[in-house]
């Protein structure tokens, strides 16, 4: 994240979701049943047109109906006409229709089929028209199925007896031709019905055959990203235990090479020294001893930290005293780091002393480690805008570039940066310090400027009020 002033942010890394979640096949469902029916529409629609101008051509070539029978038809098909036009127009344009849509045109199929079979004069006219309900009974086939196809044979067949025999003011009762027509009805919509029957239900067994092989295919591909995952962790596991084991025995190598070459110094040429080079050496075999302690408490404390026996021991803390403190104790060589210290008083926080002052510690010495003779160090606490304590150490350093900053604090993790191979390390300090933050209720920032210099932060909740006030009772 970039900074009002362009520096490097860090705010607390989020885990990243893990991969190979098992698909949902319900939307493919879905989308095939509507590209079923779609498809379904776009063959009546064809029906319909066919038929249009069967009818058509029936109404004007050898006719044997009455003329005013011949406008009404015209009149009838021209306004079928323009549904089926505008019909045509919704599903060429893409539109998905669902089951409402075959029930309105099915409507006004029959609308126009009854319509024309009663202005032509019943099922007893010359010319006949029924070729509109044989359309209806197949449409509503393909829409609805075996029960769509046979309910519309049904409502034609009655439509037909009743409306195309009454004929003057009286209901003519069918005859077998009509009764044979009825049968045919009934029969084209039971062909039409199981057609579509078989048809969808192949359709289905192949969609559910091709999901299955999907699933299957997922269940492989997660079970090999998982695998990939598995052989990537164990190396670099392995990885890691090997960059270990040559980072602790050159961290071990430096302090114990030192107290080697002092103490032979001071055990064989001791009769030679003077009193100032015995103290000289005698002091830089305990720096280097106390070098080799931090470096075994660094080790526990990842240790401890791993098998959460890490304990803390919370007590109120006045921080402005106490950063102070850790602060003067530091052995901070002013001739190299200038140092400036900005401390707000009265800052209280629930913290345990020791830990904290290893988190203090740490960030004043990597602010020292990892700048040049002469940049200087600046340590801050105050209360934020969010009010929470900050401490803030800022150095005029080596900076780091902003992608590598999520990494500051992982464990053994060091930016191998040319320009600080040859500082040592562990990569421990800062895993270390966030773990014990967190602990505390807090977390740590980090801005950067690549280099120029870092600040490393950490805030605090402020203590309770209640409990800041129930102790200055007891103080008193
Ligand atoms: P160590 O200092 O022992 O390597 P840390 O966990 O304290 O381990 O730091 C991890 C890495 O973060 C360091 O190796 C260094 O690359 C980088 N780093 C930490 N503090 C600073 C700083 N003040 N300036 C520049 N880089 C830093």
């Amino acid at each position: 994240m970039a900074g009002p002033n362009g520096e490097t942010r860090y705010i607390e890394v989020q885990p990243v979701p893990s991969p190979g979640q098992p698909t949902d096949y319900s939307d493919v469902i879905r989308d095939s049943r509507a590209g079923v029916l779609t498809s379904g529409e776009r063959i009546s629609l064809i029906g319909r047109w066919v038929v249009l101008l069967a009818a058509l051509i029936l109404n004007h070539f050898g006719n044997r109906n009455s003329p005013a029978s011949v406008l009404f038809v015209d009149a009838a098909l021209a306004g079928w006409a323009v549904v089926n036009a505008a019909v045509s127009v919704v599903l060429l344009r893409g539109y998905r229709p669902g089951r409402w849509f075959g029930l309105i045109t099915t409507a006004i199929d029959l609308l126009v089929a009854t319509s024309i079979l009663y202005v032509t004069g019943g099922y007893s006219a010359p010319t006949d028209f029924s070729l509109v309900f044989y359309l209806l009974i197949i449409a509503s086939g393909v829409r609805f199925g075996l029960p769509g196809a046979v309910a519309a044979a049904v409502v034609v067949s009655l439509l037909y007896i009743v409306v195309g025999g009454f004929t003057g003011s009286a209901l003519t009762p069918p005859s077998g031709f009509v009764l044979g027509r009825i049968f045919l009805f009934l029969f084209v919509a039971v062909v039409a019905g199981l057609l579509v029957r078989d048809l969808t239900s192949r359709l289905d067994r192949a969609l559910h055959a091709a999901i299955e092989r999907a699933g299957q295919l997922d269940e492989t591909r997660r079970r090999e990203a998982l695998e990939k995952e598995r052989a990537q962790r164990l190396e670099e596991i392995d990885r890691v235990r090997s960059e270990f084991v040559s980072m602790v025995t050159h961290e071990l190598q430096t302090p114990i090479a030192s107290i080697k070459t002092q103490a032979d110094t001071l055990l064989h040429q001791q009769h030679r020294l003077d009193q100032p080079t015995r103290e000289a050496l005698i002091e830089g075999i305990h720096r280097s001893a106390a070098a080799l302690g931090a470096l075994i408490e660094d080790f526990t404390s990842v240790n401890r930290i791993d098998t959460e026996h890490f304990t803390y021991r919370f007590e109120l803390l006045d921080l402005s005293q106490f950063v102070r403190e850790v602060v003067e104790s530091f052995p901070m060589d002013a001739q190299k780091h200038p140092l400036r210290v900005r401390i707000e008083p009265g800052l209280q926080v629930r913290a345990d002393r020791k830990r904290l002052q290893q988190v203090v510690m740490n960030l004043l010495s990597n602010a020292v480690k990892y700048s040049p003779r002469g940049g200087g160090v600046a340590v801050m606490a105050f209360l934020d805008r969010e009010n929470r304590v900050k401490v803030s150490v800022h150095d005029e350093g080596l900076g780091m570039r902003e992608e590598d900053i999520p990494r500051l604090f992982e464990k053994f993790s060091r930016l191998f940066d040319k320009r600080s191979l040859s500082i040592s390390g562990t990569g421990l300090g800062l895993y270390i310090t966030r773990e014990i933050v967190r602990a505390h209720g807090g977390e740590m920032l980090v801005e950067s400027v690549w280099g120029k210099g870092s600040t490393f932060s950490f805030v605090l909740p402020v203590a309770a009020s209640s409990e800041v006030a129930s102790t200055k009772t007891t103080t008193a």
